[in-house]
């Protein structure tokens, strides 16, 4: 499977093409971020919202919630600030990068077991994709910090945090939660007549992202 962000959620959609329509007896199971379902898992004890887009996919009835924080089942909340240090979620499943709190404490072990449990939850649920709240060093799928965040000029790299990393290993697609595009299409099967987003891009096709990496890689 392909890293690069624009391949990996086009093949996201063209898989979807051939999912069975979601009805509501037979409504498709999507994997939540726990905060992106309105939990209130975040680092600070709050849903980290607001978030409009995911308040209206997860009340359709043709999507099965399917909810998990693996920073919450590793580390409760509220918690310390975790960030990757030295490679992203893949390099920390292989060992060769770690996850630190803020306060230095590792909480690589705890991370990468939630992870593996997340896995499990998505697999048990045959959830068909998972949308992810990005930027995080758990469930970010198209930013991370580099480093810790709680520093005077917080570093960003491409890449996947632990547990949307061990996802894309396990073959569970992954999305976040800024790629409108895609989230645009998938929406138009979950919610046929509903109304479209306007002028929707993915996340790695926004300025912000352009400007920040100019010559972002293939990942
Ligand atoms: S670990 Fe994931 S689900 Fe939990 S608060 Fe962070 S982004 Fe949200």
């Amino acid at each position: 499977m392909t890293l690069d962000p624009a391949e990996r959620l086009a093949r996201l959609l063209e898989a979807a093409r051939g999912w069975p329509p979601p009805t509501l007896t037979t409504p498709w199971p999507v994997l939540f971020s726990g905060c992106l379902a309105g939990l209130r898992c975040g680092v600070d004890g709050s849903d980290n919202g607001p978030h409009p887009l995911m308040e209206r996919l997860r009340v359709l009835p043709t999507l099965r919630l399917v909810a998990f924080c693996p920073e919450d089942v590793a580390l409760g909340t509220p918690r310390g600030l975790p960030d990757l240090t030295g490679g992203d979620g893949f390099d920390v499943l292989d060992g060769r990068a770690r996850v630190l709190l803020d306060d230095g404490t590792d909480v690589t072990g705890p991370l990468v077991s939630a992870a593996e449990r997340m896995v499990d939850v998505a697999q048990r649920e045959a959830v068909r994709f998972a949308v992810l709240m990005d930027m995080s060093a758990a469930c970010g799928s198209q930013v991370i910090s580099d480093g810790p965040r709680l520093v005077a000029v917080r570093k960003y790299r491409v890449g996947f945090g632990v547990a949307a990393a061990a996802l894309f290993r396990a073959g569970i697609p992954v999305v976040a939660q800024r790629d409108h595009r895609t989230l645009d299409h998938l929406l138009q099967r979950l919610d046929p007549t509903g109304p479209r987003l306007d002028a929707p891009v993915d996340h790695h096709e926004r300025d912000w992202y352009r400007e920040a990496f100019p010559s972002a890689p293939k990942q």
